[in-house]
């Protein structure tokens, strides 16, 4: 079995062998400061899977898109999800395959901005930032897979909800209201359903938050659907046995209608039974081609297949708000590093007990016998108990990097089904 140890490593970029802090303890209230971090673009190639989508495609983004016959290589995958998801080291979310194209560039003319905290100026902000930072509300840095939360909202359990992980249930202050008028449409229209099963936002002041690769900048969520029977269950695999279509179609509509939602991304076999009970409730077809991936050319789409959401949704919403302050406020914030943490093969120091021999050493930390010979300069295979060896293995690496602040982003108008 491999183990991942701290250790203090140089690595070629900017690197800061600290230990791994643990996560913090709920608590209530904004949080202050101290960012989080994460990779940027210029980071070592191991990086790469943090990165995000690919810049704006214009009309060329369309090709990038899976097709849409329905066949899923997760259709094979086992029903026994772990129930501790969130424990097991998977990655839980990718990045859409291509961006949103009404989302990429603003528009010549933005409408005038109606938040007063958006009318501040630059010296305003400034001033802000360095006196109060506070008053400048919650503040969304850099992007979902390269980000932080500033001044973060922590999500409280509620009636109609339960959080999976109360340490990883902060968001922007947009996001956690987005949230809480989801639930409240859902339970005025179904005041019976089962709690909702809410699991992670971000961490409190952002960055890494393992097993994701979003999830950093307090705009993302993960969401359990509904089962048959009233269960409430997490990471169960939605399948069209047990998948409850009325509410779990409720809840989509939902995040539709009262939030800007950027993305949701749901498995394909999930989107097909949830689209088809849409169409035999009676939804308009146009506006559910709009909307969903599955079933429609739209490369648009805002409900995307990403692998794995066969068990679980993940929003991303817009903040208008958080987004846009936060790019502007970047510059004057007092800490705008994020830590990235990521495994890397590295050295770490092993002192042998007595009886233990280089191939046990071998065997319990996945590697060679002369891969331990190496590290050491070994000329046998002789270990001496109660000396220290090195020994390859997975390692934890925390490299700090300055944030850096993404393009302007329109929020593009609520796609809304026709009235009537
Ligand atoms: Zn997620």
């Amino acid at each position: 079995m491999r183990r991942a140890l701290l250790l203090s490593l140089c690595v070629a970029c900017a690197c800061t062998p600290n230990a791994v802090p643990p996560r913090p303890a709920p608590v209530s209230g904004p949080a202050p400061q101290g960012l989080p971090v994460a990779p940027d673009a210029s980071a070592a190639p191991s990086a790469n899977a943090l990165s995000d989508p690919p810049p704006p495609a214009g009309d060329g983004a369309a090709a990038a898109n899976p097709s849409e016959d329905g066949a899923d290589p997760e259709d094979d995958a086992p029903a026994d999800a772990p129930e501790t998801p969130y424990q097991d080291g998977g990655i839980d979310d990718e990045e859409p395959d291509a961006p949103r194209a009404d989302a990429a560039a603003p528009p010549a003319a933005m409408p005038p901005p109606t938040d007063p905290l958006l009318q501040l100026s630059d010296a305003e902000i400034r001033a802000r930032a360095k006196k109060d930072p506070a008053s400048l509300g919650s503040l969304s840095l850099g992007a979902p897979a390269a980000g932080g939360l500033y001044n973060g909202v922590q999500m409280q359990n509620g009636d109609h909800y339960q959080l999976v992980d109360a340490g990883a249930s902060w968001g922007t202050r947009e996001t956690v209201d987005d949230l809480l008028r989801v639930v409240a449409k859902i339970y005025a229209q179904h005041p019976d359903a089962p709690p909702l099963s809410i699991g992670h936002l971000s961490a409190h002041h952002g960055g890494p938050l393992s097993p994701h690769r979003s999830h950093q900048s307090g705009r993302d969520v993960d969401i359990g659907y509904y089962y048959a029977g009233g269960q409430t269950a997490w990471y169960a695999r939605a399948t069209a046995d047990n998948l409850d279509r009325a509410l779990s179609w409720t809840l989509v509509r939902a995040l539709l209608t009262e939030t800007d939602a950027e993305y949701i991304f749901i498995a394909r076999s999930v989107q097909k039974l949830l689209k088809e009970h849409a169409l035999a409730a009676g939804e308009d077809p146009a506006w559910l081609d709009t909307v969903f991936q599955y079933g429609s050319a739209n490369p648009n789409a805002i409900i995307r297949h990403v692998h794995g959401h066969d068990t679980h949704l993940h929003v991303r919403f817009f903040n208008p708000v958080a987004e846009e302050l936060g790019r502007r406020a970047l510059p004057f914030l007092p800490e705008r590093k994020l830590v990235e943490r990521r495994e890397e093969e590295g050295l770490a120091p092993y002192r042998v007990h007595k009886g233990e021999t280089i191939s046990y050493l071998a065997r319990k930390f996945n590697t060679t016998v002369d891969a331990i010979r190496r590290a050491n300069r070994l000329k046998s295979q002789r270990l001496v108990a109660g000396r220290t060896y090195l020994v390859p293995q997975k390692i934890v690496v925390q490299h700090s990097r300055r944030l850096t602040a993404p393009p302007r982003v329109a929020v593009p108008p609520r796609r809304l089904p026709p009235k009537g």
